[in-house]
């Protein structure tokens, strides 16, 4: 067995862009400034495997300044990431999410995010766990300029 762990930031966009977040669009907060689609959620994930697989990271696989993945579906990056962790020999046992943000309230969109991330990464609902949390007013995160994530999954043979 394999663990992994995975960490993501982006900043809030003023520009007008959906907040995507494990794959759904999060109506009630800004979007966020990247290169792709800024689902910083799926891109905690990614590393996350493949740091367990000991595969490299998101940047060497799709970089930021390649022009195939400005404006990228994030959904379609964790689905051929978790190709190539599969291909190395590998499956999803576990994935357990920590979501850090003053906005928007998680809670009412996490059985959606759930549901989303199990289909992407061909796995069943309980094998995917997504909490939120604030950051207690702390800090930038805390003052409500952009959104965290922490990923940690376990892969099996
Ligand atoms: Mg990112």
């Amino acid at each position: 067995m394999r663990i992994g762990f995975g960490y993501d930031s982006h900043v809030f966009t003023d520009a007008a862009k959906p907040l995507m977040l494990g794959g759904v669009c999060i109506p009630d907060a800004p979007g966020l400034q990247a290169h792709s689609d800024g689902d910083v959620l799926i891109h905690a994930i990614i590393d996350a495997l493949f740091g367990a697989a000991a595969l490299g990271d998101i940047g060497s696989h799709f970089p930021d300044t390649d022009e195939r993945w400005k404006g990228a579906d994030s959904g379609k990056l964790l689905e051929a990431a978790m190709g190539e962790v599969r291909a190395a020999g590998y499956a999803l046992g576990n994935l357990d999410v920590t979501v850090i943000c003053e906005r928007p309230k998680l809670r009412p969109h996490v059985e959606a995010i759930r549901a989303r991330l199990a289909q992407l990464l061909g796995v069943a609902v309980g094998q995917i766990s997504v909490k939120g949390k604030t950051n207690e007013k702390m800090d930038d995160v805390g003052a409500g300029r952009g959104i965290v994530v922490h990923a940690v999954v376990l892969l099996t043979p």
